[in-house]
């Protein structure tokens, strides 16, 4: 029997977009914001800008100052210097002057519990935020909001009665009834069991394309910013260190600490000459380094190597770069971290069925087709 052809073959990325009236339009602009608490400056000098129904996610380790960013936007706190705009219109001018409260910002956010109102039906609580229109208009735009979020068959479920993605999925269409100008999401997937995050990672991607509306959204978990975002920007201490396309700053990390947070990283030492970079594991050709790496003639630099740049084969004593030191089973696949005799660790991913024990003499090889990130010695 013929294989039959899927008539449309869609990625993740192929979700219905809302048309945009200009996506290069800046609807969110953040510039120096500063937030003292006094003993612990929470977000520090900050500036950001958001486009017109774009995603931009906020990931970093917690305690970083992503929940304060938030709160900023949303009007629940001032900052102690900077300025913010929203649809270009100032809500915090320099100094905290022209302050707009929380209600006098469109502003949508949809709380890390969802805070769904538990006497109110599915509809009832969606409802609750559109208070500018007649009934009959309400009753359209909830139903148009719960044929967007897929919950038309519960309109009249209590809250109690839907399972965790359902809830999600009314906070969301309840944040998005006003139509607020941006939409603020804090670990929107924190409440959800491991599977389920996957699949509404990519459902409210989905709604907020649909919807067409800007999104700032935080996390601390870099696959869900990889996998939902348009932009990432990379937190550390109260400031942002990356800002860029999820693809671009996994590949080009800008520093030690955005290459290490957004996967297992390993900073191979090498040395730069003419020829190339001098490594434990050979010399890399220098065009086979970002960017220019022959300004640093002579100098020691780290070349960024994650598991799946590297391979590792058992051989013997004499043609060994190191030895397996650890190995971790995730299931589809091993991670053996191996110690290099030049000193350097680095880890090598494996097909689940390539077994390699502790202590095995093994030879590493380069298999990464791109290019490779490197950071000055420290
Ligand atoms: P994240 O959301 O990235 O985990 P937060 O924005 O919640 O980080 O916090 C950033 C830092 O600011 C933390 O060190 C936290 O202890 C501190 N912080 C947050 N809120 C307050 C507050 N109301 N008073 C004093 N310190 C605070
Ligand atoms: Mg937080």
């Amino acid at each position: 029997m013929a294989h039959q052809q899927p008539e449309q073959y869609v990625s993740d990325f192929d979700t219905v977009e809302a048309a945009v009236e200009d996506p290069e339009r800046i609807v969110l602009e953040m510039d120096g914001v500063t937030k003292d608490y006094g003993q612990e400056v929470a977000v520090e000098d900050l500036s950001l800008s958001v486009k017109d129904g774009e995603l931009l996610t906020l990931l970093g380790p917690s305690g970083c100052g992503k929940t304060t960013t938030l709160r900023l936007l949303a009007g629940l706190e001032r900052p102690t210097d900077g300025s913010i705009s929203i649809a270009g219109e100032t809500v915090t001018g320099e100094g905290g002057d022209a302050f707009r409260q929380p209600d006098q910002r469109d502003v949508g956010i949809v709380f890390q519990d969802y805070a769904l109102f538990p006497h109110l039906s599915v509809a009832e609580n969606v409802a609750f935020g559109l208070t500018d229109h007649d009934e009959a208009g309400t009753e359209q735009r909830v139903d148009e909001l719960l044929d967007l979020v897929d919950l038309t068959d519960h309109h009249d479920k209590m809250p109690s009665n839907l399972s965790g993605g359902q809830q999600q999925r009314v906070a969301l269409a309840r944040s998005l009834a006003p139509e607020p100008d941006v939409l603020l999401l804090d670990e929107p997937f924190s409440n959800l069991d491991v599977r389920l995050r996957v699949e509404m990672r990519e459902e409210v991607r989905k709604i907020l394309k649909r919807a067409g509306v800007t999104a700032i959204s935080v996390t601390h978990d870099q696959e869900e910013a990889l996998s939902i975002s348009d932009r990432v920007a990379i937190m550390n201490d109260g400031t942002v260190e990356q800002v860029g396309d999820p693809a671009t700053v996994f590949q080009n990390p800008e520093s030690r600490f955005v290459a290490s947070f957004l996967g297992q990283a390993s900073f191979l030492s090498g040395r730069v000459t003419e020829d190339g970079v001098e490594t434990a594991l050979g010399t890399f050709p220098l065009e086979r380094l970002n960017g220019s790496v022959e300004a640093y003639d002579g100098a020691t630099v780290g070349v960024l190597v994650r598991p799946d740049d590297l391979r590792a084969t058992p051989t013997n004593e004499s043609t060994a770069d190191g030895y397996v030191v650890h190995r971790q089973y995730n299931g589809p696949s091993f991670v053996y971290r191996v110690e290099l005799h030049s000193g350097d660790v680095v880890h090598c991913m494996h097909n689940h069925v390539e077994t390699f024990d502790a202590g095995e003499p093994v030879e590493v090889d380069l298999v990464a087709d791109h290019q490779l990130a490197w950071y000055p010695a420290e």
